[in-house]
This record gives C-alpha cells, sequence and structure tokens, in this order.
C-alpha cells in the first residue's frame, strides 16, 4: 500500500503535536508545520522517520501555493489537512483592538481558508482527501475575555460546514473537532493559576477531568481515516460532556 501523506499546521507543540504524533506512529508520512525552527525540528526528531519539518508562518499567504506544490511534488499525494495552528489573547472585550483583532483573525481563519484551498486543488487532483479543522469550546457557548477568539472558532465551525458541501463532489471530507479543557502545559498553568475557573471547568463537565492531547489525536485520527467515509461537514465536541453540561 502507498503510505498517506499528512500536513499538520502547528505540530510542533500542545494539540497539534499529540496529532502529528499519532499520525507518525500509524505511517503516515507527516509534514509538520510551525514557525520556530527549534522547535519543529526537535519534534520532528522525536517522531522518527515518519515527520518532516517544515518552517512556515501560515500568515504569509503568498508562499502558501508554492509550499504546497512543494509538498505535492516530493509526495505521491496530500491525503490529510490538519488546520490545528491557532492563536488566543485574554483581554478585556473593550480593550481590545481592531489590530489586534485582525491578528487572530489573520492566523485562525483567513490562512485556515488560504492553505485548505491550495491544497484541496491537490486533493482535487488525486480524487480524494480529507481535512479537520480545530475549533474550541469557545464556539459552543459565551466565553469571557476572547472575543477574537470566539469569532475565528465560531467562523471555523461554518468554514467546515460551507467547505464540506462545496468539496464533496471531488471526494473531499470536511470535519472539524472542538476540544473541550484539555490538560496542556498552558492550559494546566492558566487553570492552576485560577482555582476558581478550574472548579467552574470541572464543574460543567459532566466526566469530572480535563481532557488529554491524546484524546483530541483519536478524534482527528478517526475522521481523517476511512473509518469515517461517509461523515462530513460535522463538528464533534471532544470535551468530557463540557458542552452540553449544566
Ligand atoms: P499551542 O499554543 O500549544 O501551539 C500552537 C501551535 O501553532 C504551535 O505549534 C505553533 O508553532 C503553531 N502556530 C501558531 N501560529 C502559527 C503561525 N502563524 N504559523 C505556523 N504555526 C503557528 O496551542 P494548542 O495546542 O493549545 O492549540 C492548538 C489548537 O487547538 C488551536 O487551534 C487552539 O485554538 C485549539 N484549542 C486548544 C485547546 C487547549 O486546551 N489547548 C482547547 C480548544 C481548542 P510556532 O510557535 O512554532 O509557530
Amino acid at each position: 500500500m502507498t503510505q498517506k501523506t499528512a500536513i499538520v499546521t502547528g505540530g510542533n507543540a500542545g494539540l497539534g503535536y499529540a496529532i502529528a504524533k499519532k499520525f507518525c506512529e500509524n505511517n503516515i508520512k507527516t509534514y509538520i508545520i510551525g514557525r520556530s525552527v527549534e522547535k519543529t525540528e526537535q519534534a520532528a526528531k522525536e517522531m522518527g522517520v515518519n515527520a518532516y519539518p517544515l518552517i512556515l508562518d501560515v500568515t504569509d499567504l503568498e508562499r502558501l501555493p508554492e509550499v504546497v506544490s512543494q509538498i505535492a511534488s516530493e509526495s505521491s499525494s496530500i491525503d490529510i489537512l490538519v488546520n490545528n495552528a491557532g492563536i488566543n489573547q485574554k483581554k478585556e472585550f473593550l480593550d481590545v483592538s481592531n489590530e489586534e483583532f485582525q491578528n487572530i483573525i489573520n492566523t485562525n481563519v483567513l490562512s485556515v481558508f488560504a492553505i485548505s484551498r491550495e491544497v484541496a486543488k491537490v486533493m482535487k487532483a488525486q480524487g480524494a482527501g480529507t481535512i479537520v479543522n480545530i475549533s474550541s469550546m469557545a464556539a459552543q457557548y459565551g466565553l469571557p475575555k476572547v472575543i477574537a477568539y470566539s469569532a475565528s472558532k465560531t467562523a471555523i465551525e461554518g468554514m467546515t460546514r460551507a467547505m464540506a458541501v462545496d468539496l464533496a463532489q471531488f471526494n473531499i471530507r470536511v470535519n472539524c473537532v472542538a476540544p473541550g479543557f484539555i490538560k496542556t502545559n498552558m492550559s494546566s498553568k492558566a487553570l492552576d493559576s485560577e482555582p476558581e475557573r478550574k472548579q467552574r471547568v470541572l464543574s460543567r463537565t459532566p466526566m469530572g477531568k480535563l481532557g488529554l492531547p491524546e484524546d483530541i489525536a483519536d478524534a482527528v485520527y478517526y475522521l481523517s481515516s476511512d473509518q469515517a467515509k461517509f461523515t462530513t461537514g460535522i463538528v464533534m465536541p471532544v470535551d468530557g460532556g463540557n458542552c452540553i453540561g449544566f
């Protein structure tokens, strides 16, 4: 069987790291995209022979077509794209500037559209492919102090449905995973320093605990595999029930 090829944006840290690792362990050639040379090369080294570090700022829209065609020419196909790279900003609504809002939209929305369009051209030509976007609980309900992030993740969910409809004719499936509160270095620090917030998160999570990056990787792996071959346009919360908790 020919080896599949995946692209994971933001694959050098956090959830993207777990997703890229899962792909590599399952013999998928995986391009790990990040801006930091050191972090990206180190992550690829840890993941072994199937991992290919690729230094790219996804907001550099001019470079995207060239990078995607380079990947397509050195691999037999591009089978999977995971749009995971994302940034957040926690700030009072009244203090957020237009530039700060725009910056989040550029990374979390515009670059997802632009890279997906380029990869979808390759997938259309090869007659198949699958794209997984990453949303957040910020798109499921109103979270305080994350106005631009909430707008961006809500856009991602709408875009997932629109892309699924537009691309189904080319046998390209598009789905989305909405992670709940996941235990990463960053979230542990934030929640441990705010016990009240942590208590609030846990009290509305029926399963009563934080998720692990591997829980997200498992869901992304499923949606991008043939096991999900009749599934497109969905947003799958992976959140211990957080979005349906009271
Ligand atoms: P991290 O901050 O740990 O990692 C972000 C990753 O994105 C890094 O690999 C970073 O690499 C990369 N990245 C950021 N901006 C760019 C850019 N312009 N170009 C290329 N790469 C970029 O994030 P998380 O793992 O926490 O989050 C990953 C995704 O999951 C995000 O979309 C986030 O919104 C979503 N999410 C996370 C949750 C959580 O609990 N952690 C919960 C819900 C959603 P580098 O620094 O090298 O550029």
